[in-house]
Order: C-alpha cells, then sequence, then structure tokens
C-alpha cells in the first residue's frame, strides 16, 4: 500500500502533467476500450469510452489515475458489456517485450522488480530483433507501419498499425506469435537425420527460407564476429573456442548445408538452443503474451506509469530506439527535490544521476528519483 501522504503527492503530480500534455489520444479513440489503475492494480476498473482528447482529458485531469490502458482493438460500442457486445471492428498487431522474460543473470542481483542498465540494454536488443530481424525481414513491415513505445517500467510496446492485420483473428495471431518465438519448430525438419548414427548431419544453408537460413545465417556471422557472439547464442565456452579456430571450414559448411564439418558432442541440443536464443523472448504464459489476446489493454502512451513515475514514451519511429535511454528520456517529475525515508535499493540512475544503495537512511532526492523510490513501494514521504 502506498501511505496516504506519497499517495496524495504523486495524484498531485498526475493531474500537473495531464492538465500540461498535448493531445494524447490514440487515432480513432472513439472506437476505443479504455481502463485504468489505481496504485494497488493497473486495471481496476475498464470498458470506459471517450469520443476526444477533451473528454478524455477532462477524466485524466480530474482522476489523475496512476495507469492508463487502451485497447489495441477497435469496437462499434467500446464501453459495451460484456467484450461480446462491444462488436470488434478490427485490433493492431501488438508485442509486449519485458525486461523480465529474458531471465538476464543480473535479475538475481537486483531482484525482478528492480530494472539496471543491462535489463534495459537487454530489451532494448530484443526489440530491435524483433522489428528488424522479424517485422521487416520476414514479415515485410515498413518502418511507418511500426509503432513503438518504451512500457513505462522495464519494456517496449511495439504495435503494428496496417490494414494487413487489423482483421486478424486470435489464431493468426497466435501463429505469428509462434514463428517469432520458434514455438512449436521441430529441429529434425531442418537436421533431417539429427540423431542418426554413422550419418553426415545435413542441415540448413543461409540462403533458406525462414528458420532454417536464420538459423545458419546467425550461427555464421557469430562466426564471423567472435567467441563472444557465439556464446551469446547460448554455445558454451570450449565449443566456442573449438568453432571459432575451424570458422573457416564450419562457414563453408553451413554455407553448402553440412553441419559435420567438425565433431561437437550433442549437436541436436546444441543447436536447438541457439535457436532458442535467436528467437525473440516474449512472455510465453498466454495470459500474458498480449500478441494473441485482441481484448488486451496496453498503456496508452505518452502516459505515466503508476509504478516507476516514468512516461510510456512514444518514439518518433523505430530507428529512434538506438539512442533511447528511458532513465533520461522518460523522466516526467523534474522539478525540486522531496525528502524521503528509504527502507532499501539497490542503486539505480535517473536524470543522469546516480543513486544508492540505501538501506534505511533518510534522504533528500531529486522529485525524479523520490517518486521512483516511492512508487517501487521503497520509500515514503518525511
Ligand atoms: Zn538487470
Amino acid at each position: 500500500m502506498l501511505d496516504p501522504k506519497s499517495a496524495e503527492l504523486v495524484r498531485g503530480l498526475l493531474k500537473e502533467y495531464y492538465s500540461k500534455a498535448g493531445d494524447l489520444s490514440p487515432h480513432s479513440i472513439e472506437r476505443r476500450e479504455f481502463g485504468f489503475g489505481d496504485f494497488e492494480r493497473k486495471i481496476s476498473y475498464r470498458h470506459m469510452a471517450f469520443r476526444d482528447w477533451k473528454a478524455l482529458r477532462t477524466y485524466l485531469t480530474n482522476d489523475a489515475p496512476p495507469f492508463v490502458s487502451v485497447s489495441s482493438a477497435h469496437y462499434q460500442h467500446p464501453d459495451g458489456r460484456p467484450m461480446e457486445n462491444k462488436g470488434r471492428i478490427g485490433a493492431e498487431l501488438v508485442f509486449d517485450l519485458d525486461a523480465n522474460d529474458l531471465n538476464l543473470p543480473c535479475a538475481k542481483e537486483h531482484g525482478r522488480s528492480w530494472v539496471c542498465d543491462k535489463c534495459l540494454d537487454g530489451v532494448k536488443d530484443e526489440t530491435h530483433k524483433l522489428i528488424e530481424d522479424f517485422l521487416v525481414a520476414d514479415f515485410g513491415f515498413g518502418e511507418k507501419d511500426i509503432g513503438v513505445n518504451f512500457s513505462g517500467n522495464r519494456g517496449y510496446h511495439i504495435h503494428i498499425d496496417n490494414k494487413t492485420v487489423f482483421d486478424m483473428d486470435s489464431d493468426e495471431r497466435k501463429a505469428i506469435s509462434d514463428y517469432i518465438s520458434a514455438n512449436g519448430i521441430e529441429m529434425q525438419s531442418f537436421f533431417p537425420n539429427l540423431g542418426m548414427k554413422g550419418k553426415r548431419l545435413e542441415g540448413p544453408k543461409p540462403t533458406d527460407y525462414g528458420w532454417g537460413g536464420k538459423l545458419a545465417g546467425g550461427v555464421i556471422r557469430a562466426l564471423n564476429t567472435g567467441i563472444g557472439e557465439l556464446t551469446s547464442l547460448g554455445i558454451d565456452r570450449p565449443t566456442a573456442n573449438l568453432l571459432f579456430r575451424k570458422r573457416a571450414e564450419v562457414i563453408l559448411g553451413i554455407t553448402t548445408g553440412n553441419w559435420d564439418k567438425i565433431n561437437i558432442p550433442k549437436k541436436g541440443e546444441l543447436w536447438a538452443k541457439v535457436l532458442s536464443s535467436i528467437a525473440v523472448r516474449q512472455s510465453d504464459s498466454i495470459d500474458k503474451n498480449v500478441s494473441t489476446d485482441v481484448h488486451k489493454l496496453l498503456r496508452l502512451p505518452d502516459t505515466i506509469h503508476g509504478d516507476t513515475g516514468l512516461i510510456a514514451k512514444r518514439l518518433k519511429s523505430a530507428s529512434d530506439l538506438s539512442k533511447f535511454d528511458p532513465m533520461n528520456d522518460a523522466v516526467a517529475f523534474t522539478k525540486g527535490t522531496l525528502k524521503v525515508k528509504v527502507e532499501s535499493s539497490p542503486k539505480f540512475e535517473i536524470s543522469g544521476q546516480s543513486y544508492g544503495p540505501f538501506n534505511g537512511s533518510s534522504e533528500e532526492l531529486d522529485t525524479a528519483a523520490a517518486i521512483y523510490l516511492i512508487l517501487k513501494r521503497s520509500a515514503a514521504l518525511i
């Protein structure tokens, strides 16, 4: 629970933010369902509709909700309930990538409710991979179809707003989601004699279409880059060393579909591991996987995330992702300082300043840092 004094302060800041905000309405606002959260739940009520920005802004400045979410679907009656009465017209295709789904080693050090640079860089790389290697390369979407926004916490939302995807049903969305995550891919389909004794391992060539080509191309690229790149594909150090030493032969082999140029133990498992490293890591739990659920509500871009005080910042274009730095570029509350009692927090950086680690101390911090700690339930106003 957020203490009443801190909650009141944050509500005040939210009111101020929304009263000064430009037009935050999604296109076709009148066809969207909205949902709002309080400090305890991201969605505490939904099935709301607004005819224009003026109506939404009045709501946001009066209520100052800590979470504002909107449907990727368009409906005839967005406030209809139950869901069947809304009359769905179509939906954007959305992907939700979160640092927690990457299972990075740093999460063990700082816990799953905190993020560090490695988490934020990792999820940014994953977003790049989704966009460049899958959405553009395999599905042929153009940059103008792809919208990207920071989630406001530790990930990115990727929206495809295009006529082709608008009419897709849940099964078609699931097929796309499975493809990019390499779900249900049988290694035997690329390596027909995998596990057969005495047979040379035949496998995909980099020119092959789809996952076969991706696997072959990914391994060749890593061999050309270095040992670090090979281990980042899940290959153990001794095998990576061996592959790298013999890389000329291995590359020549893979180019012609011969994956047996050098002797590697447990080849099937090794290449399966590489394949899953090349895939995009989304949440694999069905109820968290937004790309397959057309009824899901997602943070409205450029609204505040109530667990961090950061903006779910919309990027101008996907190519702006490389230089985007959430802990600087998505900071909302920059005025003044606040006195807080900090229970505990690891070291973190916000607006170019480093803070912590804290353990039960009273501190006067820049507002952005204080609010970040308050909303993470690690600090309270004094
Ligand atoms: Zn981390």
